[in-house]
Formats: C-alpha cells, structure tokens, sequence
C-alpha cells in the first residue's frame, strides 16, 4: 500500500473536502498543490450543486501548509490529513478560499486596532450509539463509557501539536465536550477542523459515530461551538481586559463586542448555517437567542468569562469573551472571519459595548426588547440570509462575488429540505455533520 495523505479545505458548506496524493510527493504538494474545481465551492452539506458562476470553466490550486498537518496513528492504521489555501493558477487568494477570507479579517482587525485574535473553540458532539445509561448528565460514568475515546481523542489532539484543555460528558444524551487552549490568527480555525476530524476519525477508529450536528432532536439538547476570543498586541501583551473597564472589558474588546452584538442578526447565517441551526437558537437551551452581552451568563450570545486566577497579569491573559451562537454547520474560518469583521467594525465606528442583561429575556415584549436596544435573532435560516443580504455593510468586508454565492449557496440546502418535517432535517444533518 501507498501511504497517502488528504489535502484538504474546509468549505462554505463547513465540510472537509480534498484530495489525496501519495505523502513522499509531500513537498514537491508544498508547492504546487493540487488541482481544484471552482464549482466545488457550491457542493452543499447534502451533495447538491448550487447555481454557480463558474460552471464547468476554470481552474484552482489547493496548497497545503505544512504546519497544519495531522497523523492520526491508530493501532492497525495512519490517516494523514492536511489543511490548505485555495489560489488561482498564478497563486493569488482565491475570493471563497474560506482561509483566505479569514486571514484577510485578521489583517484588518491588525489594522484596525494593532492587536493578534487568539481563540479556542470549544465542540460539543454526541454519539451515535445509544448507552443506555441515563442521569449522566456531567456524570462520572457516562465519562467511563467513553473513556477510551475520550483519552485517544486527546492523546491525538497532543500529537496534532495542539493543546488539550478538558473533556467531558455533557449534559445530553451521549454527549460530550472537548476543548483546547487558544491559538494564535487562523490556526485557531484551523485546530477546530483539527478537533472535528479528530474526534470522528477516532471515534470511526473505535466503531462508534461521533456527530457534530447542531441538533440531534428538536426536542433534545443541542450541540454548540463556542468560540473564545481575547486580543494580544504585536509584542504579545494582552489587551483585553481593563481593570477600570465595563465588566473588566478593555477599550478593544467593548468596541469589538458591541460590533459584534450591532452585526450579529447579519452574520449569524456565517456561524449557524443549517436549517436547524435555528431550532438550537431558542430560548432556555444555553445557546442564543437574542443580541445580548452577558456577564457569566450562558443564556448569552457573547459572554465575558470568568477568569479563574487571582494574579492580575495572568488575569489579564485569561480574561476573554465567548461568542456562543455557533455549531458546526458552519466552517469555522468563515464563522471567524465573520465576527472579526462585525467586531473590527465595532471599532472602527468606535462603539461601546451596551451593559450585559440579567434577566430572562423570552420574558420581555418585542417593544420592551426594542426599548432597551436588543433584538431576538433571527428564527430561520431564510431570515438569516435575508438580514445578510439586506446590510449593506457586509459587502465591504467580503470579496465582490462573495455574498452572492454563499446565498445561492445556502439556498440550495434550503430546497433540499423542502416538505420535510423537523425530524427528518435532523436525521439528514447528523448523518452529514
Ligand atoms: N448545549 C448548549 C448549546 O447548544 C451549551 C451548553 C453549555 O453551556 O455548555 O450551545
Ligand atoms: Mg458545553
């Protein structure tokens, strides 16, 4: 057998899809990549093609970066996998190479406002296979049952040259939590694919089925993607915490909030794209429902951290805020680059972050929510897309063609799940996440 490697990109549709060559062609791949169809971009989650403007013209690189790749040793075999840029032939940044789109945001953000984004993604995913066992909710058994997954998905994690933080049986049925320390720019989104195929891959490995869906069951707990984020400047120093600040909120990270939280109707269709992201989005589930800052509140869309240290300078490093209306539908570089922008606008346009809410807001009339500056996000995919294609700003932040696609895009996965009832939009997203 030929020891092959996958190079590979994480797309619109938030799915890992490639090419494999053999790894001893590894560097002369370093290089000049491999072919790749523009079209590919509008394969959506179901295997659908949206419309495109491509057709079937053109052609593209997919270039591999060596740092960001991944030997999964298992006992009885070894995936490779390998994340990388999409470029044009004379090797500029293709407009939908998620990537790229990514680390043009960071570069604004840098700016902008002098300061680096380190960011961790914390997953939550569930497996297939039913145990049985119920009340596990955190439990110590349901821990057990998984154990060996659980030490081999860290065990991978380390070898991957990321940084194990905890994993857990979450609250729902078979489900658990894994999370890692931040990285710097566009390797944070990177080690989310990173974590994602980890996790199905050595659950594959052990025969069970890991899925990352953002909704098993409309009437059961969902699986979130929260996204922590604090800034550093060029020498390394951290910026997001003040003493003297809002809830200990920096200048930078008010700003960045509070364009956040003005944006985040308009970018939500970017970090919870799937037809039943917006089933998880209600009230009473610890996700998202409206555009609300919340102080230690899981109830919140963005939340300020605890910090869990009494040195100030460490406190200043832990310090960060968690945006939490995201699930992996989305591809994490686009979800990234899309609350960058919404937070580097915040910035630019010199905003302040409005103060968290502490109460329940389902609670609350639509003119009461009004009056006091919140809106409840949007209910659909269709409205998400609708609240994008309908800001003006956003076609400042993205290439030309860019938002175009991504609607027809999504719009597709739409019409496929056309007359389906919830359930069965379940079943089809956790088979595809
Ligand atoms: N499962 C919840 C979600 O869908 C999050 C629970 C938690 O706070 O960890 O986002
Ligand atoms: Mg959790």
């Amino acid at each position: 057998m030929t020891p092959l490697i996958f190079a590979a990109t994480c797309d619109l549709a938030g799915k890992v899809r490639g090419k494999a060559f053999p790894v001893s062609d590894l560097s002369r791949r370093l290089e000049r990549g491999v072919g790749w169809t523009p079209t590919n971009v509008q394969i959506n989650c179901f295997d659908g093609i949206a419309d495109s403007p491509f057709g079937a013209l053109g052609d593209l690189l997919l270039v591999p970066d060596e740092g960001t790749k991944v030997d999964l040793e298992f006992a009885t075999r070894t995936e490779r996998f390998i994340l990388g840029d999409i470029v044009t032939l004379d090797g500029q940044p293709w407009d939908f190479c998620t990537r790229s789109l990514l680390r043009s945001a960071l570069n604004r953000l840098k700016e902008v406002a002098g300061v680096k984004l380190l960011a961790a993604f914390e997953h939550e995913f569930q497996i297939k296979s039913k145990s049985g066992l119920a009340g596990e909710g955190f439990g110590r058994s349901g821990f057990e049952h998984q154990r060996d997954l659980c030490e081999s998905i860290i065990a991978q994690i380390s070898a991957a040259g990321l940084k194990p933080d905890s994993i857990m049986k979450e609250y729902g049925p078979e489900q658990y939590e894994v999370v890692i320390g931040p990285e710097l720019g566009i390797r944070a989104a990177d080690a989310a694919v990173m974590v994602r195929e980890i996790t199905r891959s050595t659950a594959r490995f052990l025969n069970e089925e890991a899925t990352f869906t953002p909704l098993r069951d409309p009437n059961s707990v969902g699986n979130g993607v929260h996204i922590h984020m604090s800034f550093l400047d060029l020498e390394g120093n951290p910026k997001t915490y003040d003493a003297a600040g809002d809830c200990g909120m920096s200048e930078i990270t008010s700003a960045f909030s509070a364009g956040i939280l003005k944006y985040l109707d308009s970018i939500i269709a970017f970090t919870a794209p799937s037809v039943i992201s917006y089933l998880r989005l209600t009230p009473h589930r610890w996700s998202a429902a409206y555009n609300n800052l919340g102080f230690l509140d899981r109830e919140a869309s963005l939340r300020i951290c605890p910090t869990t240290v009494k040195d100030p300078l460490e406190k200043e490093r832990q310090f960060n805020i968690e945006y939490r209306a995201a699930d992996a539908s989305a591809c994490p570089h686009l979800a990234l680059a899309a609350i960058v922008h919404a937070g580097v606008q915040g910035i630019e346009d010199g905003l302040t972050a409005p103060k968290p809410s502490e109460e329940d807001l389902s609670l609350l009339s639509a003119d009461e929510l009004g009056n006091r500056g919140f809106i409840r996000l949007p209910e659909t995919l269709e409205d998400a897309l609708e609240r994008m294609r309908t800001n003006p700003i956003l076609s400042k932040w993205f290439p030309d063609n860019f938002l175009p696609v991504y609607l027809s895009h999504k719009t597709s996965e739409i019409s496929h799940l056309a007359n389906m009832d919830d359930g069965d939009r379940c079943e089809l997203y956790e088979r595809t996440y």
